[in-house]
């Protein structure tokens, strides 16, 4: 996007064309204005507009451009953290709702795919999230203790199963989440803009806010060219943040994720791997991921930046890494490389702001944000709306807190990334 194939490299290739979202030229007056085309934002315009009311969706860039467009596609229920430490750290109440949402995200994801006909290769077959080593299986294990307590479809795989389900045995066992899946993210995220259309919002690319000032009960987002005055702001502009709510930024710290997407297989050699569709990603803190897409390419991904010495680092780690796991693919060719940011907070817990009257914003996903920010969309619509109050909302009213040292992380981030992928004894 915007002329780099370094940003949304094979989903901007494959996604159905984005719907019209033209530049906000004029003034317009809406119930709720909308910062941020990614899935938060989309699905909070979706259900704002079908309840009825007015909907104006700005964004700096194109539907899809910040972490919606980018990322891995796994339809992930719960977050990185294990269940319980949700009420652990947010209290009994939002914990235990918070977890209810999440974990039945990823259907209200296949569901609205369902409804609107959003052409982005669904699978529905779950994820596997593998186990390195004796010390990620005793992390699956007590995460599948922890999930079943609650009544969650997930099922611990021994290594023997795990390697049928893989198609590798260099995995120790793996946890199968049979409420998750895989999508294209980009085409999903252009589906839900063309649903919120056809339900009466307008959608503005190239529109960035600038400002955004109090005019008697209401708001006015300025850009360059128009403003959008609103009784309603929901601000839905996460990692990719750019002002004027600059402390959404700060309260995060950026961890690159990059993905190499192969040219697609053959069907032999792709009935080698995940026979059955799940998407992968396993327990080192340095983590791995992977899927196919809906043409047979298997898109390989890690920790780090596609920039500077990290481009040819981490290409040659992807190489080295894939054809470790799976000796048939050694010396397949990349058709795409890409990456992006992952917001992250000081707990890997996301975060509820209102951050003046009427303007709102969740923020902070820590890589998992297809089934969170299409429900948590879905949460601020119906805030805005009046059909729920903040006391219904999953999580506390928090105040944005600038993240410590976020710069030294971010560049300890990125340079660590490519230490071990250097390095890496496994590839
Ligand atoms: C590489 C990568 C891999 C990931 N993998 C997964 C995964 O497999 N599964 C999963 O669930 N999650 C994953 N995530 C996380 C997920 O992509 C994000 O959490 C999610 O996309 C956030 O959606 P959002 O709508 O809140 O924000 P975004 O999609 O980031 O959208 C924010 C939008 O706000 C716009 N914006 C910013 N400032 C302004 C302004 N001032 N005016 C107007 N517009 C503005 C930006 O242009 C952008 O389009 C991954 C993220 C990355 C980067």
């Amino acid at each position: 996007m915007n002329g780099d194939p370094l940003s949304h490299g094979l989903w901007e290739k494959t996604a159905p064309a984005a719907p019209p979202a033209p530049k906000l030229i004029v003034d317009v007056d809406c119930d709720v204005a909308i910062v941020g085309a990614g899935f938060t934002g989309l699905s909070a315009a979706l259900h704002a507009a079908q309840a009825g009311a007015t909907v104006a969706v700005l964004d700096g860039a194109e539907i899809g451009f910040g972490g919606s467009g980018r990322n891995v596609g796994l339809v992930n229920a719960g977050m990185w953290v294990m269940p319980d430490e949700l009420p652990h750290v947010l209290g009994q109440k939002h914990g235990d709702a918070l977890l209810k949402l999440l974990g039945a995200a990823p259907r209200a994801v296949f569901e609205l795919i369902d409804r609107h006909k959003i052409a982005c290769e669904p699978e529905r077959s779950g994820t596997l999230h593998c186990a390195v080593g004796a010390r990620g299986f005793a992390e699956l294990k007590e995460r599948e203790r922890q999930w079943r307590a609650r009544g969650a479809p997930v099922r611990l795989l021994d290594k023997a199963e795990a390697a049928a389900k893989i198609g590798t045995n260099a995995y120790a066992g793996a946890l199968l989440d049979e409420r998750a899946g895989t999508i294209q993210p980009l085409a999903y995220s252009r589906g839900l803009a063309a649903a919120a259309i056809a339900a009466g919002a307008r959608i503005h690319a190239s529109s960035p806010v600038l400002g955004c000032v109090a005019d008697g009960d209401r708001w006015i987002l300025r850009t360059p060219s128009g403003a959008a005055r609103a009784k309603w702001v929901i601000v839905a502009t996460n990692a990719y943040t750019v002002a004027p709510w600059g402390e959404l930024r700060a309260e995060l710290t950026h961890l690159p994720y990059f993905n190499f997407a192969t040219v697609p297989l053959d069907d032999e050699t792709r009935r080698t791997i995940l026979p059955q569709r799940q998407g992968c990603w396993d327990t080192p803190q340095v983590l791995s991921s992977f899927r196919f897409d809906q043409a047979g390419r298997l898109v390989f991904g890690s920790v780090g930046a596609l920039r500077g010495t990290g481009l040819s680092i981490h290409r040659a780690w992807a190489r080295r890494a894939l054809a470790k796991l799976f000796p048939q693919l050694a010396g397949v060719a990349f058709e795409a490389e890409w990456y992006g940011m992952i917001g992250m907070t000081s707990d890997h817990l996301p975060r509820f702001h209102r951050l003046a009257r009427n303007i709102v914003s969740f923020n902070g996903y820590n890589g998992r944000g297809i089934a969170p920010g299409t429900v948590f969309g879905r949460c601020l619509a119906d805030l805005a709306l009046g059909a729920i109050g903040e006391a219904d909302l999953p999580l506390p009213v928090a105040p944005p807190k600038t993240a410590p040292l976020r710069h030294a992380f971010e560049a300890f981030y990125e340079v660590g990334a490519q230490l071990a992928h250097f390095v890496d004894a496994r590839a």
